[in-house]
């Protein structure tokens, strides 16, 4: 918008011989030249006789653009005329929130003339409008048109952006040595592997080469006449077994044709770094396909071999460039399946077509580039001599971000570079730190002992505590602390220091557990971690059920074990409790309408006798302790709604003693489902007939069954 020209153009003013009755504004238009770009003018004017010279709101909108000024601020608005909920959301609202006014936009909005009308229509033309004579809905979809072009415009630009700057890249790109890379593939990844195929017939064998393609027949065993003793032998063929083609002379992998598929194809992948530009570099990462292959013919002597060869070819699957300053940026080739084609984009595919960058060889000559890119102190070779295969463009990704990586990798803390490169940051402790004790949040004399354990990350974990808790453990404390956690799961230590020194927690884990750190076994490894599991877990359950842990009687109790199932029991009861004063706040209903439900359900005889739950902690309680699901919020859930009631049948002399649970349906006092302890029926048949004429009783039928009813109360 030319905002300061619009600016300067004067207000269309109104009559003041034009006032309306009962309206709050009156809106005039006009379309106007400024600037040479012909601009629809919209002002909105209080409909007061002060007001008639300076509008309280002035809309402009070209074919492209649309804003609004509002001269008594000196305000432009980006806003639409009307929004989706127009009240407070657009222009309109904004000088006049519908909700305060009644009559709408028609009765408070009002056009000067008729030609006002008419301009607006002209310029809104090839808009569509639902009620044509809401003019406001005109120029509300006439800027909802501009926008959308205008967004349209803003992603065709990006995506212009984006291609020219691959296309860039790939002009930068340095040429593939296609030859070179399956040359390398072959002596550092295949290894020359080749097949001799055969097929024996007596002491002679069929045999074709994979590697020079030749078929022949052979004999490996001598024959008894002549002629056959001035044939040169072969080796005898032996599936599996190493020998040399007596063709070509290439070592081979005797294969029995016919023994398995002759078609073999294996992939590899590697990373290959090229220098790129002033001091980038370029990662490529190519899968190399090789396949072995036994051509074959059926004709009425069974398989005839024809011949043999082998093939190898590569794909460029994505390439990382690496500049200074710069973003790192991946380009991944794709495939269209729509056009046939392949070709480059700057993003992965989403989802599961997703391109998976792995750990794979390197290039030898990628170490040259490495050297003259702003990249040379990474430590990447380093780091692949001693760790194998690496994902390249990670490593270098995390180098770019930690520098202190290159560090790392000299001190030989391999395994802590390899979890940092596999993003997990989590491990280091002071990221921005460049001193490496800071760093690894880990005492500055102990940075020794973990370079010779390679950055071993159990043993970080446990010097992270050691300095994080303030002590100072001796190394042999902190070896036996290794062994311990690891285990499959860490341990949590930290609540035992609380009450104990370390060498104390470790005496004390021997003792339990009857045998002795460093003993390199592994059955005895896992019996001091279960132990420690055990007694970590008894002192956990303690401390959580409130005992004194200074208590040593608490604290080292004789027999583990024991003091650690009496826990389970112990806590185990605290929930339940927890949960039955749950269950009371959330299912009120079971105890309020006891008594009533009493009434119609209480039954009883010279054995049994049965009644309603009296509430929803008695039914937890119940399902506890006859070891049913009947305490599950389902059941508490339909008794306090009154879709089905849970029942409890006991023996008469015995009323406070869980025997059956009943649920009963409260529409037809149909019995749905009984049971006793851990889903069984006990006395199966005879409660069956007791249940089914207890609900006979409940269904009407009280005379005939001659039982006392309980008066209640
Ligand atoms: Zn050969």
């Amino acid at each position: 918008m030319k905002y300061k020209s619009i600016e300067a153009v004067p207000y269309l003013t109104i009559p003041s011989c034009s006032r309306k009755k009962g309206v709050k504004y009156v809106c005039r238009t006009e379309i106007m030249d400024i600037k040479g770009e012909e601009h629809f003018v919209l002002e909105i004017y209080r409909n007061k006789k002060s007001s008639m010279k300076i509008p309280v709101a002035r809309v402009v909108m070209t074919q492209k653009e649309y804003g609004t000024y509002f001269p008594e601020q000196e305000l432009w608005s980006g806003k639409q005329f009307t929004g989706n909920t127009w009240d407070d959301e657009g222009i309109l609202g904004k000088i006049e929130p519908m909700y305060r006014s009644r009559g709408g936009v028609e009765k408070n909005f009002v056009l000067l003339t008729q030609e006002d009308r008419d301009r607006i229509e002209k310029y809104c033309q090839g808009v569509y409008v639902w009620r044509k004579e809401n003019w406001w809905e005109f120029i509300s979809e006439k800027q909802r048109k501009i926008k959308d072009q205008e967004n349209r415009g803003r992603w065709r630009r990006r995506s212009e952006r984006r291609q020219r700057a691959l296309d860039e890249r790939a002009k930068a790109t340095p040429e593939l040595p296609e030859q070179r890379i399956l040359q390398y593939a072959e002596d550092s990844l295949f290894h020359h592997k080749h097949y001799l195929y055969y097929k024996k017939h007596g002491s002679r064998a069929k045999i074709a080469c994979s590697a020079c393609g030749n078929v022949a027949d052979k004999r490996w065993k001598a024959g008894i006449s002549y002629e056959s003793q001035l044939e040169s032998l072969i080796e005898e063929p032996r599936h599996g077994y190493y020998g040399k083609c007596p063709i070509c002379g290439a070592d081979v992998i005797f294969f029995a044709a016919g023994k398995a598929k002759t078609m073999e194809t294996q992939k590899k992948y590697v990373f290959l770094g090229q220098r790129y530009k002033e001091a980038g570099i370029i990662i490529r990462y190519i899968d190399v396909q090789k396949e072995w292959q036994l051509e074959t013919l059926v004709d009425d002597t069974g398989m005839v071999m024809q011949g043999a060869y082998e093939r190898m070819d590569g794909l460029e699957i994505a390439r990382a460039y690496f500049e200074p300053g710069k973003k790192v940026q991946i380009d991944y080739h794709k495939h269209s399946y729509c056009s046939g084609k392949d070709f480059w984009d700057d993003c992965n595919l989403s989802g599961n077509a997703n391109i998976i960058i792995r750990e794979a060889a390197v290039m030898p000559e990628t170490w040259d580039a490495m050297k003259e890119s702003f990249l040379k102190y990474s430590a990447l070779e380093e780091f692949r001599k001693a760790a194998g295969d690496v994902q390249v463009i990670d490593y270098l990704e995390h180098y770019v971000q930690t520098p202190q990586i290159e560090m790392l990798v000299k001190m030989h803390m391999i395994q802590i570079v390899k979890r940092l490169v596999r993003y997990n940051y989590g491990i280091v402790v002071d990221v921005e730190s460049n001193r490496m004790d800071q760093f690894l949040g880990i005492r500055k004399e102990r940075i020794k002992m973990l370079m010779n354990e390679l950055g071993d990350t159990t043993l970080l974990d446990i010097l992270q505590k050691e300095k994080r808790w303030g002590k100072l453990w001796t190394e042999e404390q902190i070896r036996k602390l290794t062994e311990l956690e690891s285990g499959e799961r860490r341990l949590d230590i930290g609540q035992a220091l609380k009450y104990m020194t370390m060498q104390k927690l470790l005496n004390r884990i021997e003792k339990y557990a009857g045998c002795k750190f460093g003993s390199g076994c592994s059955r005895v490894v896992h019996q001091l971690y279960q132990t420690a599991m055990t007694y970590l877990d008894y002192l956990n359950m303690r401390e959580e059920l409130g005992y004194d842990l200074h208590n040593s009687v608490y604290q080292y109790p004789r027999d583990l074990e024991a003091a650690h199932n009496k826990m389970v029991l112990e806590r185990n009861r605290e929930q339940i409790s927890k949960r039955q004063q749950e269950t009371e706040e959330k299912y009120p209903l079971i105890r309020k309408y006891y008594r009533k439900l009493r009434k119609r359900y209480y039954y009883e005889d010279n054995t049994y006798a049965i009644r309603p739950a009296r509430s929803a902690g008695e039914i937890v309680k119940e399902g506890q302790l006859l070891h049913h699901c009947v305490g599950g919020n389902y059941y508490l859930e339909k008794h306090n709604k009154g879709v089905s009631y849970i029942l409890m049948l006991r023996f008469r002399d015995k009323p406070e003693e869980p025997y059956i649970t009943i649920e009963v349906d409260a529409e037809n006092n149909k019995i749905l489902q009984w049971y006793g302890s851990y889903d069984k029926k006990p006395d199966e048949d005879n409660m069956k007939r007791w249940i089914n004429r207890y609900e006979q009783w409940l269904k009407g039928d009280r005379v005939e069954e001659k039982i006392r009813i309980l008066a209640t109360a």
